[in-house]
């Protein structure tokens, strides 16, 4: 797609991935497209361009150290590994040679020999199968633009801006990216890939960032610095608003934010229906900001902690002491509320850099999640011992993911049972009773729900994976967004099965998918009888008001009518009327 630059209004729909509605400037970055400039230096420059590349090299070098200390300082130390990795790609002898050797025998200048050394990288990385390694050519093209930046004497920083109020368009923006970027002057982020329940959308949703994903083209058009207003709420990005939108947006804007602060004031109130009836209302944190944005919304503890942001972008495994640091460093956050855990749920759309070398023809049916920490049985233990003497300081569970059948969960708890001997050797403290769950995203634990009812202290369904499986849909896939149904019969008889599974064994049923996030299913979730829902912080108050207002008796009635429905979009139209008409209304 491409477009001349207009002062038309244009109007672009992608798939709303956080919420909120900003105003500001567009600012498209595209890393894939690096204007240097070849040119032929003669006989006898090679010598004076190899120094010029070294010196970039060494320029870049020092700029990646300073960053990684800067953002110790601010982020802390968990989350920097993908500067490790970059440190490692400039590192690589290859990179310098084969440029090198472009302006020997080329008798070209740095900039161009840089720019077809990563043409080279671009064709090996095209040729991986893995379609999540392949696309691991963004770290190398990052690098690259950083020492192009420092040869033409820009001092490259991550994704920032000297505007302010900036709203970023790029083919894709990764979960290192929004770590690293500037988060007081992009307000906002539209991107061309992606998915409600990829990683990328669900840390910016946690960082508060509104965003829209799937918006066809985005960053190939030429809207480089033009006034736009981003509907995280809608999924529309308006390029050029003329008088009257803009007036539009800016009313929903004012209303949205007035909603939130209203909203906030429902965060210290219990979470209870009106004839009451508790349900625990917990956070899903990946990094520890979101611990503190989580107790703000009134959550009353996590009950999903992602643990693999901090092994991503990096070369090695963190030990078990940075684990344990992390680990308690949440814990510290969320105390007295209980923390729940998650092992290790890497491959799909998580890639772990330096480890997983195996090129898979379908990696979301791969070597993946606990299936891949059962095949590292060391590391596994070493996280295991890491969550133990967290649970020393606080309440803490442990969740192990994508279970599929017994064989794996009672190998898990095995070597849990060997990292508790472990420990007592070493004389660790640590929760001996320490409660052990499963994610339930995995068709086969549904249907064994009852089996693996016996054997684990609860259930946490994860609807992401759960529908992706049951609905075989790729749950990143933008193509696939609206068939990507949480109401389908299939999915909610898997909820029904696996509370009634769970109940039958004096076990609690939760949710931590992001269907639990949506006020929409409250009626349904409350209804079934979960026991435990888990969200993003600013969900939280949210579905609290919901629950406030809609008694157990009429959730149970308007989930016994969803049941009657055969298809997906008919539960929805009846659960809106539902909630308009029986729910919504009330005060707090
Ligand atoms: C899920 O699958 O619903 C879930 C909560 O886990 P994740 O999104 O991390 O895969
Ligand atoms: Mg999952």
């Amino acid at each position: 797609m491409d477009s001349a630059k207009s002062n038309d209004m244009q109007v672009y729909t992608g798939i709303a991935a956080s919420p909120g509605i900003v105003v500001g400037r567009l600012r498209v970055i595209d890393r894939r497209r690096i204007s240097v400039e070849e040119y032929d230096i003669g006989e006898t420059g090679a010598g004076a361009e190899i120094d010029r590349l070294k010196a970039a090299i060494a320029c870049t070098h020092d700029e990646l150290e300073r960053l990684k200390e800067q953002l110790q300082a601010s982020t802390g130390e968990e989350h920097l590994f993908f500067i490790d990795t970059h440190l490692l790609i400039l590192a690589d002898t290859r990179l310098f040679s084969e440029t090198a050797a472009h302006i020997e025998t080329g008798l070209i200048n740095a900039e161009g020999a840089l720019r077809r050394t990563l043409h080279k990288y671009r064709e090996f990385f095209a040729g991986i199968s893995d379609p999540y390694l392949a696309e691991r050519i963004i770290d190398v093209e990052t690098v690259i633009e950083k020492i192009l930046n420092n040869m033409v004497g820009k001092v490259h920083a991550p994704i920032s801006s000297e505007m302010g109020q900036t709203i970023i368009a790029a083919h894709d923006i990764t979960p290192a990216d929004i770590l690293q970027m500037d988060r007081g002057s992009i307000i906002g982020m539209v991107t061309e890939v992606g998915g409600r329940t990829s990683h990328t959308s669900i840390l910016a949703r946690a960082f508060e960032l509104p965003s829209v994903v799937g918006v066809d083209g985005i960053a190939d058009l030429l809207l480089d610095g033009a006034p736009v207003v981003l509907d995280g709420l809608s999924g529309r990005l308006v390029v050029n608003p003329d008088r009257d939108t803009f007036r539009d947006c800016l009313w929903r804007k004012q209303q949205y934010e007035y909603v939130e602060r209203e909203l906030l004031k429902i965060a210290p109130l219990p979470a209870e229906t009106p004839d009451g009836q508790r349900i625990l209302l917990k956070g899903n944190v990946e990094v520890p900001e979101e611990g503190m944005s989580v107790m703000r919304h009134g959550g009353e503890g996590i009950g999903l902690y992602r643990t693999e942001m901090l092994f991503m972008n990096r070369p090695e495994m963190p030990d078990e002491e940075e684990q344990y640091r992390a680990y308690s460093a949440m814990q510290r956050v969320v105390a007295p509320h209980p923390l729940t855990i998650r092992t290790l749920d890497v491959g799909g759309d998580k890639l772990l850099d330096g480890m997983i070398r195996v090129s898979e023809q379908n990696p979301a049916l791969g070597m993946r999640s606990i299936r891949l920490a059962l095949s590292m049985p060391d590391e596994f233990r070493k996280q295991l011992r890491a969550i133990l003497r967290t649970s020393a300081a606080g309440p803490v569970r442990i969740m192990f993911p994508m279970i599929a059948g017994l064989e794996e969960l009672r190998r898990a708890k095995a070597l849990l049972r060997e990292a508790m001997t472990d420990l007592d050797a070493a004389g660790h403290a640590f929760d001996r009773s320490i409660a052990v769950g499963i994610m339930i995203e995995i068709p086969s634990a549904v249907v064994i729900a009852d089996l693996l009812a016996r054997e684990a202290d609860f259930f946490s369904v994860g609807t992401n994976d759960l529908i992706q499986y049951s609905l075989a849909m790729d749950r990143s896939n933008e193509h696939l967004a609206a068939m990507f149904q949480p109401l389908h019969p299939a999915v909610l008889r898997s909820l029904r099965r696996v509370v009634e599974a769970a109940h039958e064994a004096g076990i609690d049923a939760c949710i931590c998918g992001e269907m639990a996030g949506d006020p929409l299913y409250l009626p349904i979730l409350l209804g079934l009888g979960f026991d435990e829902l888990s969200m993003n912080a600013s969900s939280i108050p949210r579905v609290k008001q919901v629950l406030r207002r809609c008694t157990r008796e009429r959730a149970v009635e308007i989930t016994k009518a969803c049941f009657s429905f055969t298809v997906a979009a008919e539960v929805e139209a009846y659960l809106k009327d539902a909630m308009a008409n029986h729910v919504a209304e009330g005060a707090d």
